[in-house]
């Protein structure tokens, strides 16, 4: 059985004419289903009720990720040049629909045996178009092709040049807040893939900042190593064999190449270029690196689930009985960090996946590890049974957010199993190898889609130390310009992200500008403030203060800065 399946915005579909004598008999009327899955199939020779069940059940996976129950079954012979009997071809295609619905898919399905004039129009995502193809011999399902083969017009490519539409968004969306705050936009060439405006870009600097302060402390070096690695190193890592479906690969002259998904295998890299004494353990790998995963990005999600991204990553390499003072460490942070943002959490602890490797008696010790540590401190947590990484158990994490959602962001994972198999090494105080053990930790997780969180969470109202900009000056008329302008470079030179309002228009506009982009403090300066060299501070939650010495304004916004208020 062949299918090619595409996600599509609209598929229209009219019956010519009847192309075999099997064809079903039915009234040709012009078909439209808009926002729907289709299946185009062709039926082979040795097809069975058994291929049909198993190609509903991938259906039924593909389409619930996708966050869909609409699904379109049209017979398709073309993709295929050893068709089954017509007679079973049809009654396969009633049992599929059958099997569709009683997998409680909302089914329809285009008649059987006639020739179609159609049209579709597929959706954009790297997802939408995907062949699959099913025989007892072997299932599999192949990568999606890139669409167009053909080299696109000038015309045509610049057509493609587009930034994603989120028109009928909630006012309360991240991505219209960040339109709105003008952070951030989607282009329809990169999807699910963020393009950060100078401001956006500060924000996560921000976020970056303050944790590399929190690593200076904890002793943590940060790194960086390339996006692009050997197949061989995910060989090794075992990704091929448990992510490659995740992973974007290349070709670099002969050698396939892969996008890093994950940051582990290149810190390993890393610590390998040298030898190790167990005295200068545990050694703590940081990096903020970009990493690039092919997840289904549920088509659009925003920041929530992007495939280009970067973490808060870092990965500790120990002694095992080093193993738990690390992981509280990591938990302290941890609370640190939350504690920063007011988000309360619920902890989780991950166990075992079929799909895995080494030892119960490693995987036993790894668990009851984690487990302690998070009794230890007399936290409640929950298992998620079978839900661990391929190489080792984990503590998730969920944070809360200010309208009761909760999202995974934290993840601690006591590792045996990747250095065992990098071969990773110390001298023990014995002078013998020994094999250390690997921790790894995010705390705020994708930092884009803490991003994003953290928009929805503050409702857009950023406190003013993560604000990117946090003041900005706006002059009575065109006559104080220049004092404004020299208001802001005093601003921005004592550290304050500020910028001005400088182009004409009324200040009453400018300052409702500012308010709808929720800039913390507008300072109105005209005469008065020019002649006692002092600004107007006005507050986005309406407070006024006049005669304010630009000083003053600059040590109460350093307060809220030193503060993370
Ligand atoms: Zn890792």
């Amino acid at each position: 059985m062949k299918i090619l399946q595409m996600h599509v915005d609209f598929i229209e579909y009219t019956p010519v004419k009847k192309e075999i004598g099997r064809a079903e008999d039915i009234e040709p009327r012009t078909v439209r289903e808009d926002e729907i899955v289709v299946l185009f199939t062709a039926f082979e020779q040795g097809d069975d009720r058994e291929l049909a069940a198993k190609a509903v059940s991938e259906t039924k996976e593909f389409l619930t990720k996708l966050g869909t129950k609409r699904v379109l079954l049209y017979p398709f012979a073309h993709l295929s040049q050893n068709l089954a009997q017509p007679s079973d071809a049809l009654s396969l295609l009633l049992e599929m629909e059958k099997d569709a619905k009683s997998a409680g898919l909302d089914v329809h399905r285009a008649p059987f045996g006639w020739t179609k004039a159609l049209q579709v129009k597929v959706k954009g995502h790297p997802l939408a178009e995907m062949s699959r193809s099913y025989s007892h011999a072997t299932v599999t399902v192949q990568a999606p092709k890139p669409r167009a083969k053909r080299e696109l017009s000038a015309e045509e490519a610049m057509a493609r040049l587009r930034k994603s539409d989120f028109g009928n968004l909630p006012e309360t969306d991240h991505r219209i807040i960040g339109e709105r705050q003008d952070l951030f936009s989607f282009q329809e060439v990169s999807p699910g893939m963020v393009y950060l405006h100078e401001k956006g870009l500060r924000l996560r600097n921000i976020l970056v900042d303050y944790l590399k302060g929190e690593l200076a402390e904890g002793g943590y070096q940060e790194v960086s190593t390339p996006s692009l690695a050997n197949t061989a190193l995910w060989r090794v890592s075992g990704h091929s064999d448990h992510y490659k479906e995740n992973m974007f690969l290349t070709e670099l002259g002969n050698e396939e190449m892969g996008m890093k998904p994950m940051n582990c295998p290149s810190h390993f890299l890393i610590y390998k270029s040298r030898k190790w004494s167990f005295r200068e353990l545990p050694v703590r790998y940081a990096t903020f690196d970009p990493l690039y995963r092919n997840e289904l990005s549920g088509v659009a999600s925003g920041l929530f689930r992007v495939k280009a991204l970067s973490q808060d990553d870092a990965h500790i390499i120990a002694m095992e009985e080093q193993a738990e003072g690390e992981l509280g460490k990591m938990l302290d942070l941890m609370e640190r960090v939350y504690g920063v943002f007011k988000l309360g959490y619920k902890v989780k602890i991950s166990t075992r996946p079929d799909d895995s490797m080494g030892s119960d008696e490693e995987w036993e010790r790894a668990t009851s590890t984690l487990i302690k540590v998070v009794k230890s401190r007399g936290w409640k947590y929950e298992i998620k049974d079978k839900e661990g990484n391929f190489y080792s158990p984990k503590i998730d994490v969920d944070i809360k957010d200010s309208l009761g959602r909760e999202w995974q962001c934290g993840t601690f994972q006591l590792d045996l199993q990747m250095p065992k198999r990098f071969k990773l090494a110390y001298t023990g105080s014995d002078g013998k190898e020994h094999t250390p053990v690997v921790l790894h930790r995010t705390i705020l997780g994708s930092l884009e889609r803490f991003m994003g969180i953290m928009l929805e969470h503050y409702k857009g109202v950023l406190p003013v130390w993560l604000s990117p900009v946090q003041a900005r000056v706006i002059p009575l008329s065109d006559e104080h310009v220049t004092y404004g302008q020299a208001v802001l470079r005093s601003l921005t030179s004592s550290g304050i992200r500020a910028e001005g309002d400088f182009a004409s228009g009324t200040m009453g506009a400018k300052i409702r500008n500012a308010q709808l982009q929720h800039v913390p403090y507008m300072l109105v300066v005209g005469k008065k403030e020019e002649d006692s060299k002092t600004v107007a501070v006005r507050s986005r939650g309406g407070e006024q203060k006049f005669g304010v010495p630009v000083d003053d304004f600059v040590t109460t916004v350093k307060a809220d800065m030193t503060a993370r208020r």
